[in-house]
């Protein structure tokens, strides 16, 4: 950098530098340029501008040259990808290539990645439940992780900031495992969920069926409206991108939201390469990037940097800031970076067939997907001979049977008319893991990206509490269908790899003593006061809730933190 003038150095200092785009860092560079701060937003995929950007969102189906399904070359050819139920041809661009950012797999890992100006937030499914202390005290009650340093009392007030702008839609239902939130009108459940819904109240103690919690307009407030983003209208092609903003995203709301403040520059197409760590001032400077295209590499400076690259990344970013002072990552004195990898366990599916409810013939085009089933194992005493619990995901559908029969405009008739067939109730299990230090991940010895970055080494797996909960799921679904009278119950359990449940956490975990923890209660990396780190890599256990509430929630907490301690000359 040394023949760089003085002007240029300035024109590349800022207060504060935020790593990646997406759910967290977008939360991230509303929050600070809130408070005034001039943010630099690194993104390492290209911009996606809301609505301009999503090139499929008003095509009819007839349009899409192979009617929405991925053309078998391209299956063929992304293997892992093509695993996620979300790769779809209305979708596809969305999703990074198996191709295009190799990963070593110790163990097979299904890393599912959006590298692109809002990252993962336009192609989520929406979900969204705070965590309660049954959460936070887990690892502490049950011994397993360390314990967390925060409780419920100490983010509730930061899932209600990031609820009221985001817009999530639910019911208040008086669940103390499942605490209320700041919500907007719920999508009620359809009839059959209902039934269930009303069937497991009165004969269950302390189980729910509620209306799922996501975080879509279903009525805006003002605040929505000054964000330019309007009333869902249940189109269901959310992962398209929604013109309406409908759906909470990145794109849609916080970066659009911190550039109109003046007081953001957004950077697309810088990989970032590590964090530039400085020994004489004892913390971070700032954060060297590579140009994408150019593969030049520019230096930026900061106060603060907020790494919110997601999980997995964000652990490749501090493991590769290496320094004389940090030679195996930044603030990773205690050898547990990368350590500790969590996921949830998706590995379990059941269906039935229900009879009756044939006057209903619509499923309801319901955005939030349905049902939630908050966990019910293990949250008032052990009651099983595995640690923690599953959520369950529930919905009840109808489709139109086809007929096949008959030739030429007979067969036409028989496939366009089709009658409805009977209703049928589906679930999946959402299994909380426990952080084990075998389950890790660590820069690659050998490997290189071309940008000249050592490749991610993945080498996570289940383990003997996650199948025992796999098993519970099926068990007690299994009874609770039996039991309301559902017919054909179809259980199934899959060998899927972790990492297609797109929850990836842990490997900088939070915690109170930097000998078992990379970040403190604020989410400060304990041994370097001016980088915090609110993605997932953050995480001290998993529980079983959706993550991403959590995430921006931990992120507006730090940076209302690191605010008030730049006021105070702390950092
Ligand atoms: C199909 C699908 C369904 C999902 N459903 C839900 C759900 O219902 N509820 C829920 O809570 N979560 C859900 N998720 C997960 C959710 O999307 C993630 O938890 C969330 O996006 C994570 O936020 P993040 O900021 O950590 O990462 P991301 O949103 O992925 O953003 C990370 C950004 O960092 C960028 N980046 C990475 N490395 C670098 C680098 N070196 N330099 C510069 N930039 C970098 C990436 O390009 C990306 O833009 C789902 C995900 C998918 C794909
Ligand atoms: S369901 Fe709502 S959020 Fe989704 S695409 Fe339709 S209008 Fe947009």
């Amino acid at each position: 950098m040394a023949n760089l003038n003085i002007d240029s150095v300035k024109d590349r200092t800022f207060d504060a530098i935020v790593i990646g785009s997406g759910m967290s860092g977008g939360m991230a560079a509303k929050e600070l340029t809130d408070h005034g701060l001039k943010t630099l937003i690194l993104e390492r995929g290209r911009d996606v501008k809301h609505i301009k950007d999503y090139p499929t969102t008003n095509m009819y189906p007839w349009e899409f040259p192979h009617r929405g399904v991925i053309p078998m070359d391209v299956q063929e050819a992304n293997p892992i990808i093509n695993r996620c139920y979300a790769f779809r041809e209305d979708a596809e661009h969305f999703f990074v290539k198996d191709h295009e950012h190799p990963y070593v797999q110790t163990k097979p890992f299904d890393w599912i990645r959006g590298y692109q100006v809002g990252g993962k937030s336009l192609m989520w499914a929406r979900q969204t439940q705070r965590w309660s202390d049954f959460d936070f005290e887990g690892p502490q009650r049950d011994g397993y992780a360390v314990d967390w340093p925060i409780r419920y009392k100490d983010i509730a007030p930061w899932y209600s900031h990031v609820e009221k702008f985001a817009g999530i839609a639910g019911n208040r239902d008086g669940i103390p495992e499942l605490p209320d939130g700041e919500f907007l009108p719920a999508w009620p459940l359809n009839d059959v969920e209902q039934y269930f819904s009303d069937y497991v109240k009165k004969n269950y103690k302390n189980r729910h069926v509620i209306a799922a919690r996501c975080a879509h307009l279903s009525k805006p407030n003002q605040i929505h409206l000054d964000q330019g983003r309007a009333q869902c209208q249940e189109r269901i092609l959310c992962q398209r991108g929604c013109p309406f903003g409908g759906y909470f995203s990145a794109n849609s709301s916080t970066i659009p939201w911190a550039l109109k403040s003046g007081h953001a520059t957004l950077r697309p197409f810088s990989v970032v390469e590590s964090i530039i760590y400085d020994e004489n001032k004892g913390k971070a400077v700032g954060v060297r990037v590579i140009d994408s295209h150019t593969k030049e590499t520019i230096d930026y400076y900061s106060r603060i940097v907020f790494l919110n690259a997601a999980a997995l990344n964000s652990n490749l970013v501090l493991l590769n800031s290496k320094s004389n002072r940090f030679p195996n990552g930044l603030g990773n004195d205690s050898g547990i970076l990368g350590k500790y990898f969590a996921f949830h366990n998706y590995s379990a599916h059941i269906g039935a067939e229900v009879e009756g409810f044939t006057e209903w013939t619509t499923d309801g085009r319901n955005p939030a997907g349905g049902g939630y089933i908050p966990r019910f194992r293990n949250v008032y005493k052990q009651e099983t001979d595995f640690l923690r619990g599953y959520a369950c995901g529930l919905s009840a559908y109808r489709f139109k049977q086809h007929k096949t029969e008959g030739a030429g405009s007979e067969l036409k008739e028989n496939l366009v008319k089709g009658d409805l067939g009977p209703w049928h109730v589906g679930s999946h299990m959402m299994g909380e893991t426990i952080p084990k230090e075998i389950n890790f991940v660590a820069l690659d010895a050998d490997k290189k990206d071309e940008w000249g970055v050592p490749l991610l080494n993945i080498s996570v797996d289940y383990d003997d509490n996650d199948m025992k909960m796999q098993k519970d799921y099926i068990d007690q679904m299994t009874e609770m269908f039996t039991s309301a009278g559902f017919k054909n119950i179809t259980p199934s359990t899959n060998h899927q790899a972790p990492g297609l449940d797109i929850h990836e956490m842990g490997g900088a975990r939070m915690g109170k003593d930097p000998k078992t923890s990379i970040l403190n209660e604020w989410n400060q990396v304990h041994l370097c006061k001016n980088v915090f780190v609110t993605d997932g890599a953050c995480m001290t256990s998993t529980s079983c809730q959706n993550p991403s509430l959590t995430y921006m929630a931990l992120t507006a907490r730090a940076v209302d933190y690191v605010v008030s301690e730049m006021n105070k000359g702390n950092v």
